[in-house]
């Protein structure tokens, strides 16, 4: 008998393909694709909704609860009915019966009815009542294509079957049982008749009351059934290819209002963008402190007729990440003390192999405080910083960061790394953002521990909780490093349109950055605020660049007007003050100040930063009495020689450094009579760099363009005497640059000052 019970035991009787559902965190549908049959059929829910319950059970089966799976009332009677007809007319079926005719589909004949019976009775001893419930309501016809509750209720409501009111679930029951007869536009009145009479008679079995009935009643039936929204198509296609994913309905952690009103910003960008072929653009919206996913919008509306590769998930694709990264770069040289938020950082021309790299604005400060370099996205400083840094450290420090595309060794790269010579993700991009606002925050709230784990890519899967292995002392990124970042990122400077005002304020405190790469091929935009992360992107998907294509015109503002709509935050940072100290700082360098400083700051610098560098720039310089000329004490006595604290740059960063900082005091030269001390430059070669290998590029015509080598020289009006290879070729008065054509191979520039100083460098030409 056991293994008889055992041996029939049924099994779910439906083998049917399912559409993939991906909903929002509160259960309304986002995306699905269509089952692999051609049907709209999602997948069993858990229960069916209280109201529909009712509804179906008072309509096809009110003894449901109380027979074996046949009832032999109805039954006898519909029997009797069909045997006088010589067909099946009437059903007499349960909605057991019923459920096990969805799952076989046959014809419907006297052989098949009795199957039906004996598979009915079988599936009652192996399934609850309420579990047979929910097999019929997933797999019941709802007209055409829509196959069970779930899915009827989002195409004719919009809504999950759990918000359904009476009178919409009352219409729902109808359906199932002929629906190809009723039809919303084709037999609207005979619907409404049987909806209403099936209300009448949940008011009979006292399922609803008087006053509920009246009211449904007066409730139309919706005008046509509405078409699936696709709100989130490229999340649901990032889901279906999603091995570890195993279900067909998938709660996301997005938000629905947020992601229409997402689209509907970018599309409207996108729009006006096209007019400088612009066609593509991505928006992703993370909650900081869960790293869930708010908004998935992985590419703009596709405008007809145009192939613009819409269906392209930007979001996940790898493009050249421009300045994005830049911010990553300041905080680790923070976290290790190898700069201070205002240590000077030289912005003077150099080259990296072969190439010159340029700022945006194509001009150089010759020397400009980190962070103010970080918020104006100065290509040369960063590129420096990337050299005292090192390569294979920052490659370390973005793969913490889980920026997993940069893979490769730091000579792959080179120093162009840190300008967008390697590829990352809008997801990896905006989750390492994430990650770095959250560690700040679980810092101050974990009394100043560091989560073992707190750095991870971002989540869209509802209820998936990442676990907290425990805390450590110490982490990769100081928290007082990464309040100073995104101190120094909240003064991004806006462009100067006039429009700009508007468009780039916010009520919130927003740390952000842009990023622009090369070829004008991708525009980023990254912010921070109190709770959130948004990141966009806009460019051409199949890659082409554009002159607009630029971080701060074409992203920036679409990243602004998503800020506007998320909840207000009105947060700043939270400061975390056991991770900062006050030190004294030289305001000339922004080094810690050494006792040849002048004019010295306070400033909040990470803990870390005590064991720091002192101030090299700043000494003691010894004058005359006028204070013009400089002496030493082979030349004056010494109770005449004046001490005085100097600030003094290296020549080629102050040749720069001097035309925006009108403050700057130039050394005072050394007095005719005085030797040379050797203790500073008098000149300096700016380019090119010592040893360096030179390319020279051919112009439109095909010439070869000339090498244009320029020096700097402490002295005002000063005349320098240039020699290439030891052939005399010029002299300079004033601003020192000359133009030479050297042939391919190696050669030496030497130049000599009125003072008898020389400098001398070698590089070569080389071909490419
Ligand atoms: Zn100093």
């Amino acid at each position: 008998m056991i293994i008889a019970a055992i041996l029939l035991r049924p099994k779910n009787p439906f083998k049917v393909p399912y559409s993939m559902v991906v909903t929002d965190s509160s259960g309304v549908l986002l995306s699905a694709h269509i089952a692999k049959d051609g049907q709209w059929r999602f997948m069993e829910s858990d229960s069916v909704p209280y109201k529909f319950k009712k509804c179906i059970i008072c309509y096809e089966d009110k003894r449901f609860y109380y027979h074996p799976g046949v009832d032999i009332f109805s039954l006898v009677r519909a029997a009797y009915h069909d045997i006088k007809n010589g067909k099946i007319v009437s059903g007499g079926s349960t909605l057991t019966m019923q459920t096990i005719r969805l799952s076989r589909n046959q014809d419907r004949t006297f052989t098949e009815k009795f199957i039906e019976i004996f598979l009915a009775l079988r599936l009652e001893l192996g399934f609850s009542k309420e579990e047979i419930l929910t097999m019929y309501a997933s797999h019941a016809p709802f007209g055409g294509n829509t196959v069970g509750l779930e899915t009827a209720s989002q195409r004719y409501f919009s809504r999950p079957a759990s918000t359904l009111s009476w009178a919409e679930a009352a219409m729902l029951a109808v359906l199932p049982n002929n629906p190809a007869l009723i039809h919303l536009s084709r037999n609207r009145e005979k619907l409404l008749t049987k909806r209403n009479a099936l209300l009448d008679k949940l008011l009979e079995e006292k399922i609803i009351d008087k006053e509920t009935c009246e009211l449904s009643k007066d409730e139309p039936i919706p005008e046509k059934p509405l078409p699936y929204p696709e709100l989130a198509p490229h999340l649901l296609a990032r889901i279906s290819l999603d091995k570890k994913n195993t279900s067909n309905i998938v709660k996301t952690t997005l938000d629905g209002k947020l992601q229409r009103q997402v689209i509907n910003i970018l599309n409207r960008h996108i729009q006006n963008l096209r007019i400088s072929g612009i066609n593509n653009g991505a928006v992703l919206v993370l909650d900081v402190k869960t790293g869930n996913v708010l908004s998935y919008v992985g590419n703009s509306k596709a405008v007809d007729n145009q192939d613009d590769a819409n269906d392209v998930d930007v979001i996940n694709s790898v493009r050249s990440t421009g300045s994005v990264l830049k911010p990553f770069l300041y905080c680790a040289m923070l976290s290790e003390g190898e700069i201070l938020p205002k240590t000077l950082v030289a912005d003077i021309p150099m080259q990296i192999s072969g190439y010159m790299p340029k700022n945006y604005r194509l001009t150089y400060d010759g020397a400009v405080s980190a962070d103010k370099a970080l918020a104006r996205s100065l290509n040369i400083p960063a590129v420096k910083m990337l050299q005292q840094y090192g390569g294979e450290k920052f490659i370390s420090v973005l793969n913490k960061l889980k920026i997993s595309s940069v893979n490769k060794p730091a000579d792959y790269y080179g120093l162009s790394l840190i300008l967008g010579g390697c590829e990352a993700s809008l997801w990896q991009l905006c989750g390492a953002y994430a990650s770095m606002a959250r560690c700040l925050y679980n810092y101050v709230k974990n009394e100043n521990k560091y989560d073992e784990n707190g750095f991870f890519q971002p989540n869209f899967y509802y209820g998936k909780k990442y676990k907290n292995l425990g805390f450590k002392n110490s982490n990769f990124l100081s928290a007082g490093a990464i309040y100073l970042t995104l101190k120094a990122l909240t003064q991004v400077e806006r462009p100067e349109e006039e429009q700009s005002h508007e468009m780039f304020s916010s009520d919130m405190v927003v740390a952000w950055k842009t990023g622009t790469s090369f070829g004008f091929r991708d525009a980023w935009a990254i912010g921070v605020t109190g709770n959130y992360v948004v990141g966009v992107w806009t460019g051409n998907a199949d890659g082409e660049g554009r002159p607009d294509l630029v971080g701060i015109k074409a992203s920036a503002p679409i990243l602004f007007d998503v800020i506007k709509i998320l909840p207000k935050d009105n947060k700043t940072f939270p400061v975390p003050y056991d991770d900062l100290m006050k030190v004294n700082v030289c305001k000339n360098s922004g080094y810690l100040a050494g006792q040849n400083c002048g004019e010295i700051i306070q400033e909040l610098v990470p803990w870390t930063q005590s064991s720091s560098k002192l101030c090299p720039y700043c000494r003691l310089v010894q004058l005359d009495v006028t204070e013009n000329f400089r002496v030493t004490s082979d030349c004056e006595a010494v109770e005449n020689i004046v001490n005085k604290k100097w600030f003094v740059l290296p020549p080629a960063m102050e040749f720069y450094y001097k035309k925006h900082n009108p403050d700057y005091k130039i050394l005072p030269p050394l007095r005719n009579d005085c030797k040379n001390d050797n203790q500073d430059l008098p000149l300096q070669i700016i380019y090119p760099d010592n040893g360096a290998k030179v390319f020279l590029p051919k112009g439109f015509s095909g010439e070869i363009q000339p090498m244009v080598i320029e020096a700097a020289c402490r002295r005002n009006n000063g005349k320098l005497f240039w020699h290439l290879d030891d052939k005399y070729i010029g002299q300079t008065l004033g601003q020192h640059s000359i133009s030479v054509l050297p042939q391919k191979g190696k050669h030496v520039i030497l130049i000599t000052d009125e003072d008898g100083n020389t400098f001398r460098r070698s590089f070569e030409i080389i071909d490419r």
